[in-house]
């Protein structure tokens, strides 16, 4: 497949080969022929057609996992995890390709496109370092009367859904614990950014990886494919990412055949400043809240709250930064701040901010007050406060609860308020808080169960209890 040439600024020439269906270790077309075009956000050409996968193609997918699953299951765990480590070094050995791709599919600019390589990859690095620590247990019944050894055994097939906003990261984020854990799975990625994942599945069935374990689905028509899927009964886990609207949904299919979920959803991040912060600090944690990913990540700050003795001084600094950001098309070598990824997500960000402006916000660089949404874009909203224990009912005052920032140099302070927030990560004097190293995830209706760290394994295990008297 050649994407088309005047993408890479005039550079011609194939970049990426996969494009069908991935099932079974067998590349295909969608079964009734159809496809989807993958458009440039920066450019809005297409990129290249990838199959549409159908119901049956997801049905087909299944079989694929179930049917490699007692194998898999079976395989060592030191295999799985070599597996997994010659994907991460081949991955890490290639990183402008994938950010290249990343960038014409998604529209971030290079640079950040390389971020999420790296930390993509670290995935499958963590996860074959813990899928041969998947540690059991054995003791004695209290009473002394029986044998109880604790097996954790691989939860079985998984269907994986992912968003378009970390394209590579998003689903290295599932896999990576999965195969870990000896599943097998389906992966159904998004349809705008659907060739970052079947370039990953290349580079996973290169790395030895047999055939069946990872299937890819892409598709166009995600409900219809999908809830046979959950209802039909051969999946046992359902790991998605992406909007609560969409989350809530699927929980409902997956109760019908009691499918252990995680839910990682959206976010609707506080970013509380103390009259006490290091400002600069707090500026350098705002612009990484706020503009990684152009606003398009589910850790992106929402809402701003900055101590009103501080908040001019603060906005200042952040609108200068904010102001001198280079915006233009990802390829662009200078470019720090991409397109929206299509142009619903323009639309919607640029309705914030009309909106704001009518009910009387200032704009300094750009800026909303709405409560209860999610922008997922680059608009900054600062409101103020006086008191703690004010903001601190502001910043929960919210059905998510996924990250909250705090700065301060306070630390009696810092940890009253790191405690008191209702999230599942705290940014503490800091802008990022992912890490492949540590447990992602959210309370409320920001999702359920945790992804990264010791705990992502977890979610793709059961616990089997074998008990045997003593005689
Ligand atoms: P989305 O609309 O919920 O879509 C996410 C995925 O679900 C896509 O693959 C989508 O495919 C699929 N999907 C949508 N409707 C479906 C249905 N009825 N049945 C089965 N699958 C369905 O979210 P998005 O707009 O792609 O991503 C942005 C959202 O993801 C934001 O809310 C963000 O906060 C969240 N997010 C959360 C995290 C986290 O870790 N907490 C990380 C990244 C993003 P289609 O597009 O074909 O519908």
């Amino acid at each position: 497949m050649v994407i088309v040439d005047n993408l890479r600024d005039g550079k011609a020439g194939p970049v990426f080969d996969h494009k069908g269906l991935f099932v079974g270790g067998r590349w295909g077309d969608s079964s009734d022929g159809s496809t989807i075009p993958v458009l440039n956000p920066a450019t809005g050409e297409t990129l290249c057609e990838v199959a549409d996968g159908t119901t049956d193609d997801g049905r087909a997918a299944v079989a694929a996992a179930v049917a490699a699953q007692r194998d898999w299951a079976r395989t060592p765990a030191r295999r799985r995890s070599e597996i997994l480590y010659r994907a991460y070094e081949a991955i890490v050995a290639d990183v402008e390709r994938f950010a290249e791709l990343i960038t014409l599919e998604m529209g971030k600019p290079l640079a950040e496109a390389r971020g999420e390589v790296r930390y993509a990859a670290e995935f499958l690095r963590w996860f074959a370092e813990e899928a041969v620590r998947t540690d059991g247990h054995f003791g004695y019944t209290p009473d002394g009367g029986a044998r109880a050894m604790v097996l954790s055994q691989p939860v079985g097939p998984c269907l994986l859904i992912t968003p378009w906003n970390f394209p590579l990261a998003m689903g290295t984020r599932k896999i990576g614990p999965a195969i870990a854990a000896g599943c097998t799975m389906v992966l159904k990625p998004a349809p705008q950014t659907p060739l970052a994942s079947l370039e990953l599945a290349a580079v996973l069935a290169e790395a030895g990886l047999p055939d069946g374990v990872l299937n890819v689905v892409t598709t166009n028509r995600a409900a219809e494919v999908v809830e046979p899927m959950l209802r039909g009964g051969d999946i046992r886990k359902l790991s998605f990412t992406g909007s609560t609207e969409v989350g809530r949904l699927l929980l409902a299919q997956a109760a019908s055949t009691v499918v252990k979920t995680s839910l990682e959803l959206g976010g609707n991040a506080p970013f509380v400043v103390l009259d006490d912060a290091d400002l600069d600090r707090a500026v350098d944690g705002a612009m990484a809240a706020k503009m990684r990913n152009m606003g398009e990540a589910c850790t992106a700050a929402n809402r701003f709250f900055v101590h009103e003795s501080v908040v001019e001084d603060f906005a200042g600094k952040l609108a200068e930064r904010m102001g001198a950001l280079v915006v233009g098309a990802g390829m662009e070598p200078d470019s720090q701040v991409g397109p929206m990824i299509d142009a619903a997500g323009l639309a919607k960000v640029s309705e914030l901010v009309d909106d704001a402006v009518s009910r009387g916000a200032r704009v300094l660089t750009g800026g909303r007050v709405i409560d209860g949404t999610e922008i997922f874009g680059p608009v900054a909203a600062i409101q103020t406060f006086t008191d703690t224990d004010d903001v601190l009912q502001r910043a929960n005052d919210t059905e998510w609860g996924l990250v909250g920032y705090v700065f301060t140099q306070d630390i009696d302070r810092a940890f009253a308020v790191s405690e008191a927030l209702e999230v599942g990560m705290v940014g503490l004097n800091a802008g990022i808080v992912s890490n492949p190293a540590t447990p992602f995830g959210g309370v409320k209706q920001s999702g359920l169960g945790r992804e990264g760290g010791r705990y992502g394994i977890e979610e793709f295990l059961e616990q089997k209890l074998i008990v045997m008297p003593r005689s």
